[in-house]
């Protein structure tokens, strides 16, 4: 295929996922890199990510931290996380992500809203207050209303998969497709900065249904997307249905190629190079910067606790140290997706 035969439509957009050319892919990416530049600058943003428990109430079928998965459990105090914060502010990140296995109980929603306010609160020079990104799963609408005005500003909720029949497949029956669209409407009427995404070459996933997530995103008009390659853990039913799914190098390729994608079809969003991308590439973030993205998520969590978040095999415990050297870091900003502030006038 040839870069000038690409169209964005489902059609095109399949072809090109189905596409099995380097060259191809290779143009495709500094298209894509060339159009982020242009478009939202050279700039990577970071976001602190804290990952504040793994105990969850739900049973992914794929994830490592699932309620069923025998494994060492954790919570970070509140403590833990301020500490976390604080070398976030230090750095000047601008912004941290809470990032956690899903809890609906009233202890875990208070530490949540007064962390947000302890955080809001931590003196970071002249830069503004740290941004907040929150990322732990479904809730109920009040308690998005409540952590919203305790100082959360964005949500990142993935839909895994926009096609109903492929979530219904990779999720126990007591999971909702309607009630995980119904959140991610939720957070985008009490006005959070909505994320969304889907892991990208899972078992049972069509060209056609990642075509479809990219124009899902697009639809939904998110103004920023975390999406990244399914990393299979051994020991998790979907793994254990020894159903086939693309091999470790195609899904590095897809995962770079998605980003790619979505750059050209929403050139002013913000994309994250998700950590999934460096379980397969020691350099898999930064490539996916070359590809497009342009925000990164380096990981602050106590490393002692970062091991048992183990969402997928081999996940590897990651610093920024080595990478904000190689890639032009916007410091001590939020660096909101300008796709937002254009629609909100500010
Ligand atoms: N519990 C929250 C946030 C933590 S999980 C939630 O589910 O929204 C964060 C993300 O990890 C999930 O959205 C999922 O896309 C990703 N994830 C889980 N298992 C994975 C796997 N095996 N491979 C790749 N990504 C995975
Ligand atoms: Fe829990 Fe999120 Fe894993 Fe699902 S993906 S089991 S909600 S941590």
């Amino acid at each position: 295929m040839n870069l000038s035969e690409l169209t964005l439509d489902r059609e095109g957009l399949a072809a090109a996922i189905a596409c099995e050319d380097a060259a191809f892919d290779a143009a495709l990416r500094e298209k894509a890199y060339r159009v982020k530049v242009d478009t939202v600058g050279p700039e990577v943003y970071l976001r602190g990510l804290i990952e504040i428990s793994n105990n969850c109430v739900k049973n992914c079928l794929y994830c490592g931290i699932r309620r069923d998965i025998r494994c060492p459990r954790y919570e970070l105090s509140e403590e833990e996380v301020l500490a976390a914060a604080h070398v976030a502010a230090q750095r000047r990140f601008g912004s941290v992500v809470i990032q956690g296995g899903e809890r609906t109980d009233a202890a875990f929603i208070r530490k949540i809203t007064r962390l947000l306010k302890a955080i809001k609160a931590i003196d970071t020079g002249d830069d503004p207050p740290l941004g907040v990104t929150l990322s732990l799963g479904e809730q109920p609408r009040e308690v998005y209303e409540e952590w919203f005005d305790a100082g959360a500003h964005r949500y990142l909720l993935r839909i895994e998969s926009s096609n109903p029949d492929l979530y219904r497949k990779i999720h126990p029956s007591d999971h909702s497709y309607d009630r995980r669209l119904r959140a991610l409407y939720d957070l985008k009427e009490i006005g959070y900065q909505t994320g969304t995404g889907a892991m990208i070459g899972m078992p049972f996933q069509t060209a056609e249904d990642m075509a479809d997530d990219l124009l899902f995103y697009k639809s939904f008009d998110a103004p920023m997307i975390g999406m990244g390659p399914y990393n299979p853990h051994p020991e998790t039913p979907l793994t254990l249905t020894g159903a086939p799914f693309p091999s470790a190098e195609r899904r590095f390729a897809l995962g770079l190629k998605m980003i790619a994608l979505l750059r050209l079809l929403v050139p002013d969003i913000n994309i994250a190079a998700a950590t999934a991308l460096e379980v397969l590439d020691p350099r898999g973030r930064e490539k996916g910067i070359l590809s497009g993205a342009n925000v990164i998520m380096p990981n602050i969590t106590p490393e002692e606790q970062m091991v048992k978040y183990n969402l997928y095999d081999r996940k590897t415990l990651m610093r920024d140290s080595a990478i904000t050297e190689r890639i032009v870091v916007g410091y001590g900003r939020w660096g909101d997706s300008k796709h937002f502030r254009k629609k909100n006038f500010y």
